[in-house]
């Protein structure tokens, strides 16, 4: 049975968090001389002198509208990439605990895991970079606290099939992180529907990729109160800026043009993908439900150079297991995939075959 209590480190259990100033009075007031900010203001036009919410709850409000769910299921991190970090942190004792990853996948769980000292266990997917629930479930041992699971994947592109995800699930007393960070390109629905049937998932998404918003750094993660509360616990208490908070909210109430940019990513991906498909230098387009195309081709290093050399930069991923030859190529706008189209064309004709 999963027992969330008894998967938290001890000294997570018995952490009496922080409490900052603006946490601890919240509201209106004449004047506030609690937190040590400068009541002078700042040097600049607009004025952030005072910490930003450190629970963000207008965007908190807001993403459980669009969402469906409550407010205290959503964690907001700088990046979902604190969101990970924060995730080993809470379940995993360094140098004791491990988790599971599913390479070829997100660099990020393996770094985190190492920085925090946590073993990592991997069970590959399989060459047609499906989830092997076999090879996932042999991995398991008492000490395994977490699966990070990427659907679509990074870098493959594919999405991983639900009712191997729900094996897992239901096969591990643990937490089971699916990344959704690219869920917006692939037109399925996010899994978070399925946070009541699932006590141990935990969802990631993020507002650098269909958003558009990378350098502001926010990324979600989606599931129960009580996962959700540890997280919370654990952050820094002011782990999202009030810049961060005010174009994030403003770009949620731009949703309808987020859709409109996924709409055409999504047609230049179908685009792309046959242009590259018709060069004699790619073997294989790999179906993606992404905004990137991992691409098997005959030289990916000579390739990559010579794109280098034109001043294009993709992905060489190569060196990843499953992976060899390949290149992760993000979609464009249409002159930037047209651009890449012709450079490819010019190598085909300078390379010696
Ligand atoms: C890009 C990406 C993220 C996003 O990380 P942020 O820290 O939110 O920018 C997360 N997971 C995967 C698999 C990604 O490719």
């Amino acid at each position: 049975m999963f027992d969330l209590q008894s998967l938290v480190r001890e000294n997570i259990r018995n952490l009496v968090p922080y409490s900052s100033a603006r946490g601890e009075f919240q509201g209106t007031a004449r004047i506030f001389l609690d937190a040590n900010e400068n009541s002078f203001g700042s040097p600049i036009n607009r004025n952030y002198s005072r910490y930003p919410d450190p629970l963000q709850s207008k965007i908190k409000e807001r993403v459980a509208e669009l969402n469906n769910v409550s407010p205290s299921q959503i964690f907001v991190g700088n990046g979902s990439d604190e969101a990970i970090d924060l995730l080993i942190r809470v379940f995993c004792r360094p140098a004791v605990d491990s988790v599971v990853v599913c390479p070829p996948t997100y660099g990020m769980y393996e770094v985190s895991a190492a920085i925090n000292d946590v073993a990592v266990q991997r069970a590959n997917l399989t060459p047609a970079f499906e989830l092997d629930v076999d090879a996932v479930k042999e991995r398991l041992k008492p000490e395994t606290k977490l699966i990070f699971l990427c659907s679509p994947n990074n870098p493959t592109g594919n999405l991983l099939g639900e009712e191997a995800i729900f094996d897992v699930l239901r096969s591990f007393n643990g937490i089971v992180v699916v990344d959704e960070a690219y869920i917006h390109f692939s037109g399925k629905q996010s899994l978070i529907n399925r946070l009541s049937d699932y006590p141990n998932l935990v969802i990631l998404q993020t507002f650098s990729k269909a958003w558009g918003l990378a350098g502001l750094r926010v990324g979600l993660a989606f599931g129960s109160p009580k996962i959700i509360g540890l997280l919370n616990c654990v952050k820094p208490p002011y782990n999202v800026s009030e810049v961060a908070q005010e174009q994030v909210l403003s770009a949620i109430s731009k949703e309808s043009k987020v859709v409109e940019t996924v709409d055409a990513i999504v047609r230049q991906r179908t685009e792309l993908s046959a242009r590259l498909a018709e060069l004699s230098i790619v073997s294989t387009v790999y179906r993606s439900d992404a905004n990137f195309l991992l691409v098997r081709v005959e030289n990916a290093k000579s390739i990559y150079e010579f794109l280098l050399d034109q001043k294009i930069v993709v992905r060489n991923r190569s060196s990843v297991v499953l992976c060899d030859e390949c290149l992760r190529i993000t979609v464009g706008t249409p002159d930037e995939n047209t651009l890449l189209i012709e450079a490819l064309k010019e190598y085909e004709k300078s390379a010696v075959h």
